[in-house]
């Protein structure tokens, strides 16, 4: 059965008519975000009922995308969904985006997600870009090499030797700085880089040894050597300014640690310490 023309034409005028109030609505969002009225990052996220967190999806223990789930786990993402719970009263308002150590810090700043929760170092060089929080976790730089490697320390990085990193990470500026005369190779991510030490492409691979440890977990064929070289705070980065997103974080963090939700999250994923 047909609809007469005159319902099909009020149809049409309705559509037409919803389709410019909704683009209206996202104009008006668009508009008080720029005022003095604007939302602060936090209003915003409760206004939202949701708080949009970049982990990564490549890094065992820490942020992996499980294939058969499709959900991502670790440590990073059991810390975001204790912020979501404490911030919006529920750990299941949470969305996560892939991020990686180069496209972190321009994600948060372009406002694709309100903070970051992936292994990231807070250092004063970052500081000029984005606000951290409190120190969650304590990482210190290492190596990773197949077993039987003649590599045991930093002082076997030599010329000639090859040095794999990932791109926008501590690791990588850190380590032309310990070993300047060795040469380092720079991948767009963790299992780019784990992927080309198994293939021979380097000696080593230089990152935290949490995220080091990761590695061994997936194939025990590898060690760590050398103890850690430097020291790798890990910070929740939110877009500069936003002081009340901090506080709140901080605050999250604090319960966390004083009810117990915190060690039960660090026994669950880190068994090293
Ligand atoms: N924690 C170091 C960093 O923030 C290395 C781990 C990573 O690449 O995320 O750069």
């Amino acid at each position: 059965m047909f609809k007469s023309k005159t319902s099909k034409i009020a149809g049409v005028l309705l559509l037409s008519a919803s389709m410019l109030l909704s683009a209206c609505g996202k104009e008006e969002k668009k508009e008080t975000a720029g005022t003095a009225t604007a939302k602060n990052a936090l209003e915003q996220i409760k206004a939202d009922g949701k708080i949009v967190i970049g982990v990564k999806y490549d890094t065992r223990l820490f942020g992996l995308k499980n294939p058969s789930s499709g959900e991502v786990e670790g440590f990073d993402i059991d810390i975001s969904k204790q912020l979501a719970k404490d911030i919006l009263g529920d750990e299941k308002k949470v969305e996560f985006k892939e991020v990686t150590s180069k496209t972190r810090i321009p994600m948060l700043n372009n406002g694709d997600i309100d903070a970051i929760v992936a292994t990231m170092t807070i250092s004063e060089e970052r500081k000029k870009e984005v606000d951290f929080s409190d120190v969650y976790f304590d990482a210190g730089q290492s190596l990773l090499v197949k077993k039987g490697s003649s590599i045991k320390g930093l002082e076997d990085l030599k010329k000639g030797t090859k040095v794999l990193a990932v791109k926008g990470s501590t690791s990588a500026i850190n380590i032309r700085e310990k070993a300047p005369e060795t040469t380092v190779l720079e991948f767009e991510n963790y299992t780019e880089a784990f992927t080309a030490l198994k293939s021979g492409q380097g000696d080593a691979l230089t990152t935290d040894d949490s995220i080091l440890y990761g590695m061994v977990d997936q194939d025990a064929n590898y060690q760590l050597v050398g103890g850690t070289f430097t020291e790798e705070p890990y910070g929740i980065a939110v877009k500069k300014g936003n002081k009340e997103l901090v506080d709140a974080i901080n605050s999250a963090l604090k319960k966390m640690k004083d009810n117990g939700k915190y060690d039960e999250i660090h026994k669950k994923w880190i068994k090293s310490n």
